[in-house]
């Protein structure tokens, strides 16, 4: 590196790591004593997945708000759009940078795409810096006695939890720079939803940005924590769960912050240690979630088992749509597809629910079902996302076995036993009595009528009957281990 060179700007590139604490990449450019311009690039290459509406909107804000915590340390969030590569080039010509620093991606086209652009910017002297800015570890830090990576949970969060400790916390920039170089509004590039704007639902649940990253924390920790453990499955309680996930996803808020306030809460004597411990156990699952990603690539399209290549998955329409708008019938699935799309975010509990019917009683492939999610959830995570859908439809890793079948009623009536959810998200069963809550065509005619409630046209009959889907569902898996055996 030349003299020029050293005292260069540093280009940091901001991209799943949209905060300015713990952030290791800036804070390795603060110590240089550089100047720092934070880049986003708002990446238009055919190689990566475009982002879903749900998180362009959470995009739009998240940005705005590090614009915004970026100018008030003097510097300026320089916004461009285009290939990544050759929009960084334009941005070193322009300022003179003479370094790159960034946050490790895992997809694969994205792990390309950046190895690519390391080896032609250190053969042209430039220096280039990775780091991991979003994940407790790499994701081929932890490996098993043989050498492998875990593919099965429990012994991988016992890994975890025993070799891990967070480090120190990054320390915050004290000043940016970045004012007088180009960029682009990020209000002209049409991340917030118009013609319909679907979001209405989102803004009061939601503040997007580093700020309201830790005034989540800050909330769970003082209240939701202690409760964790036995509030988590329940989609009832209000803030059972600390609701994270998009803060997370953008990288608003590190892991590692995370970790460290919960541990430091059991290490000063925190009474419900177990619950803590539950928490970050949950933390864990995203981890794993990455390991997996990260050692089969493919998996966001192709079955981890690939057993499941044979399953004969049914594509109906109708049900289809009628599952992504909340009206099979199933008054636990419809509340949380309601709630998904009004909110941009579903409980977990309900995740696995609604996963299940798709794939189970409409042997609709999880690949459509992940395609939804990934459009509507504002924590749209190309890991947990597909390790989520391969789990539940029984083809992931460490998954639930196929012939396990969430029975829609008795799980509703299990996790929403007040029928809060329930009532909250179908309004027009609010006047059903608890024992037909989640079941109403169980109710009779005049229990029914008490309610104000026409089946067929108030809401809708069950798209399939439960005990019919779940033989269906079995009989396709024992005719694909038929399959297997004789194979
Ligand atoms: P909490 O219970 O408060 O957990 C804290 C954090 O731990 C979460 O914010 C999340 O980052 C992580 N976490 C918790 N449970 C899981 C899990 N099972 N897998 C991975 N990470 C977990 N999570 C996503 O972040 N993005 C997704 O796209 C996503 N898709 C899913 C699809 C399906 C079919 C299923 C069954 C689960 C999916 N999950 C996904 C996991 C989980 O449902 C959400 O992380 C959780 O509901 C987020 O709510 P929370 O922040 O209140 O979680």
């Amino acid at each position: 590196m030349s003299a020029d060179q050293h005292n260069s700007p540093i280009i940091v590139w901001l991209r799943n790591d949209l905060r300015l604490e713990d952030h290791p990449a800036l804070s390795a450019a603060c110590e240089t004593g550089r100047d720092i311009i934070c880049a986003y690039i708002l990446e238009e290459d055919e190689d990566l997945k475009p982002l879903g509406g749900a998180s362009r909107w959470w995009l739009d804000k998240s940005l705005k708000a590090l614009r915004s915590d970026i100018s008030s340390l003097g510097g300026k969030l320089v916004c461009r759009r285009g290939k990544a590569q050759p929009t960084l080039d334009a941005l070193m010509k322009e300022t003179g940078a003479g370094a790159v620093y960034w946050g490790r991606r895992y997809d694969k086209p994205g792990r390309d795409m950046d190895a690519a652009i390391k080896t032609d910017y250190k053969e042209a002297g430039i220096e280039v810096r990775s780091f991991n800015t979003t994940l407790l570890t790499e994701p081929w830090a932890i490996e098993t006695k043989s050498g492998g990576y875990y593919k099965v949970f429990s012994p991988y969060w016992r890994a975890l939890r025993s070799v891990y400790t967070a480090p120190s916390a990054c320390k915050k920039p004290q000043s940016l720079s970045g004012m007088g170089i180009g960029g682009e509004r990020i209000e002209d590039w049409e991340l917030h939803p118009e013609n319909p704007d679907w979001s209405k639902g989102f803004d009061p649940i939601w503040t997007p940005g580093e700020a309201g990253a830790h005034e989540r924390l800050d909330t769970f920790l003082e209240d939701g924590l202690r409760r964790y453990g036995d509030n988590r499955n329940r989609p009832d309680i209000p803030d059972g769960t600390s609701g994270l996930s998009p803060h997370l996803r953008f990288g608003e808020i590190s892991p590692a912050q995370i970790w460290r306030s919960v541990k430091s809460k059991i290490d000063h004597g925190f009474k419900q240690e177990k619950s803590a411990w539950k928490f970050l156990s949950e933390v864990a699952w995203r981890e794993f979630s990455y390991v997996l990603f990260f050692h089969n690539p493919g998996m966001g399209w192709d079955n981890y088992d690939e057993k499941f290549d044979a399953m004969p998955w049914k594509m109906d329409r109708q049900a289809y749509e009628a599952w992504q708008a909340g009206k099979t019938g199933y008054p636990i699935v419809d509340a949380g597809m309601r709630q998904l799309w009004e909110t941009g975010w579903m409980h977990n509990r309900v995740r696995m629910i609604v996963a299940s019917f798709l794939t189970k009683h409409l042997m609709i492939h999880w690949r459509d079902g992940e395609a939804w999610f990934w459009d509507t959830l504002v924590d749209a995570d190309p890991a947990s996302n597909t390790a989520g859908w391969q789990w539940t439809a029984g083809s992931g890793a460490d998954a639930a076995p196929y012939f396990r079948i969430f029975n829609p009623i008795t799980q509703g009536e299990k996790f929403d036993p007040s029928g809060a959810y329930v009532r909250r998200w179908c309004p027009e069963l609010k006047d059903l009595p608890d024992k037909h809550l989640h079941s109403p065509w169980t109710a009779d005619k005049e229990t029914l009528a008490q309610a104000n409630i026409t089946l067929g046209e108030a809401y809708p009959h069950p798209i399939i009957d439960h005990s019919r889907g779940r033989e269906r569902a079995l009989e396709a898996w024992e005719t694909l281990k038929q399959k297997q055996d004789a194979a």
